[in-house]
């Protein structure tokens, strides 16, 4: 059984959901973004720039959220050596759960 979180880490967990939705926002509206601009009759003009700036604009959140730090672990929550996933459910160094409330 895992050991339920300090307040302290509910805190930490509570930031990390919110740097997600971010960055799950984000890629969403990049996703309408797209569709919009597709359906444009400048699309053809504007697409790529679009594109680019849209790529620029992800690095902050993407680095946010994959940099995070494990309210627990201090580690990476998102990384360790081996591996990364922006979207891991639990952190990959201790295996502390996100969705704790
Ligand atoms: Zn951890």
């Amino acid at each position: 059984m895992a050991q339920a979180p300090t307040a302290q880490e509910r805190a930490g967990l509570r930031r990390i959901r919110r740097r997600r939705t971010v960055l799950l926002v984000y890629i969403a509206v990049g996703l309408v973004g797209v569709a919009v601009l597709a359906s444009s009759r400048h699309a053809d003009r504007y697409a790529m720039f679009a594109f680019a700036l849209w790529l620029i604009g992800a690095i902050a959140p993407t680095l946010t959220v994959g940099l995070s730090r494990c309210p627990r672990c201090l580690r990476r929550f998102h990384g360790n050596d081996s591996q990364g996933n922006v979207f891991a459910r639990a952190c990959l160094n201790c295996g502390l759960r996100l969705d704790w409330p």
